[in-house]
């Protein structure tokens, strides 16, 4: 599967409620397991791979079952508290990376793939993990929460960086 990168529109998009988790989105789910490991990632938003679904997958964080991929439909953050801030990156912003500060203790609702509603607390990396892939899901990069400074600096380097591209292709 390919990863849409900024400035694609599709990364700005609302992703739209998951109705019936059927063979398709049995499939999606497989194959953005697969991209997010293939990158490699931590987790995965399905605007990523251009599909605009509220579905997202996300690495099993030591505490739980280590290496055992997760996945969440339909999530939402019903409690958030505290502050964190850490430097992130996304697969689909290359080439840079910043601090983000977001909740440090979440509670994440959303379905399982066989359609069972589960709750998720999440503190630190995880936390950090869930809110990141969430926000891809209203259209929210990462870039998004840090200074109008610093995004503007990263447009520009962006912008001379594909010229260039685009000039020795
Ligand atoms: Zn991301």
């Amino acid at each position: 599967m390919k990863i849409y990168t900024y400035p694609d529109p599709v990364l700005r998009a609302h992703a739209e409620p998951v109705k019936k988790i059927d063979n398709d989105i049995q499939n999606l789910i497989d194959n953005m397991i697969e991209a997010m490991y293939e990158a490699p990632g931590i987790g995965l938003a399905a605007n990523q791979v251009g599909v605009l679904k509220r579905v997202i997958v996300f690495e099993g964080f030591p505490r739980e079952k280590k290496g055992e991929p997760q996945v969440l439909i339909n999530p939402e953050i019903i409690v958030s508290e505290g502050k964190i801030s850490s430097e992130e990156a996304c697969l689909s912003v290359i080439d840079y990376a910043a601090d983000v500060t977001r909740a440090s203790h979440i509670k994440a609702r959303g379905l399982d793939r066989q359609g069972n509603v589960v709750e998720m607390e999440a503190e630190d990396l995880k936390a950090i993990c869930l809110q990141h892939e969430i926000d891809h899901l209203n259209g929210v990069l990462f870039i998004d929460h840090i200074s109008s400074l610093k995004r503007s600096l990263y447009k520009k380097r962006l912008k001379k960086r594909l010229k260039e591209s685009e000039a020795s292709a």
